[in-house]
């Protein structure tokens, strides 16, 4: 894909609505309250948009003020609700929405969701002229444009507490354990939970790793006299995953092993540190940068610094995943 330039909108921004969509994450909430907040220093009004693009076409759409955003940078979910909308894949749809931003004198949006909910941002901001800036929020961080997304350094942590639980049981009972982690088409999640965790194996998408190996290093630990295990898989696309693995385990060699999918416990919960920090960098850059006349873009992280990328490329180019770092699995697992 050609290297492509930011976007630049004419309109003189005077009031900014902000949205949640698709999967909730940890650190929305930080996330909205950052855009509120700066919008309001900036001398904008705000309003917020609730259940996504559904919201939009039902016209859920509320001001805000200072006091609609106090104490939620600790909560989990996201206030203004979240929502999948099948319609909005319908171009009538997107210019309905268009219509009822402009009827109430909206002209910047900000969207915060994953790569679908990026997908209709930048139909929304292209097919109809609007002003949008998008920020990351997913617990995947299968973004590309940013190193980390908000809620992925909670979800992260949410695995491995229940990891650091599971391996309690799995020594007292000399057990193997596949603990099954989020992750819809991505391993950015099981790849972390499982470093981070001391596994064993760790089974992703983008490197698929068969039954026979799995055996052979539940053999190789066996050796040496450990009395436990632990696998993580990503869910991948078909969830229940992990349980096909079990059984395989159990029928091809032998081995019984305890299922453990960790599902949507990993979605919820109070953002970490990092999590509040990145999402409260984002939101107020989101709306700095619409204000300045940028638009169809994202925001993200890439090393210290904030960076806007086209909204495009957030789902047309693949983040790289780091291969090399299953040698690290292995090797430590030895
Ligand atoms: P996420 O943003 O977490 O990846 P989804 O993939 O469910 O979540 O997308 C959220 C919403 O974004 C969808 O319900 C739909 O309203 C909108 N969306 C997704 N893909 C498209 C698309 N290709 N065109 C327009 N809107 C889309």
């Amino acid at each position: 894909m050609a290297v492509q330039r930011i976007k630049r909108h004419k309109q003189k921004i005077k009031q900014v609505a902000v949205l949640t969509s698709g999967g909730d994450s940890p650190g929305m909430n930080a996330a909205v309250r950052a855009v509120v907040r700066s919008s309001i220093f900036l001398g904008l009004k705000v309003f917020g948009v609730h259940r996504g693009y559904s919201g939009l076409l039902d016209n859920d759409v509320h001001p805000m003020d200072l006091g609609a955003v106090a104490n939620i940078i600790q909560r989990g979910g996201t206030i203004l609700k979240t929502a999948r909308c099948p319609e909005f894949l319908k171009k009538s749809a997107r210019k309905r929405a268009a219509e009822n931003l402009r009827n109430r004198g909206i002209d910047g949006l900000v969207v915060i969701g994953g790569d679908g909910s990026f997908r209709g941002a930048h139909a929304l901001a292209t097919e109809f002229d609007f002003p949008i800036i998008g920020i990351p929020g997913t617990i995947d961080n299968d973004v590309f444009g940013t190193d980390i997304t908000i809620g992925f350094d909670t979800a992260t942590n949410t695995g491995l507490r229940a990891i650091d639980q599971i391996r309690d049981t799995a020594n007292s009972h000399e057990r193997i354990f596949v603990v099954e982690v989020m992750g819809r088409n991505t391993g950015f999640l099981a790849m972390d939970v499982g470093i981070g965790g001391g596994a064993d194996a760790i089974v992703v998408p983008e490197a698929p790793l068969s039954v026979a190996k799995i055996a052979q290093q539940i053999k190789r630990g066996e050796k040496r006299g450990k009395k436990s295990c632990i696998i993580v898989v990503a869910e991948g696309n078909k969830s229940g995953k992990s349980i096909r693995i079990a059984d395989q385990l159990q029928q091809k060699y032998g081995y019984s092993s305890r299922v453990c999918i960790l599902g949507h416990i990993q979605r919820g919960g109070s953002p970490t540190a990092r999590d509040r920090k990145v999402a409260s960098g984002l939101g107020s850059f989101a709306v700095r940068e619409l204000a300045k006349g940028f638009t169809d873009a994202m925001g993200g992280i890439r090393g210290r610094d904030l960076v806007l990328s086209p909204l495009v490329e957030s789902f047309k180019k693949r983040k790289t995943f780091q291969k090399d770092l299953l040698a690290l699995v292995e090797a430590l697992a030895t």
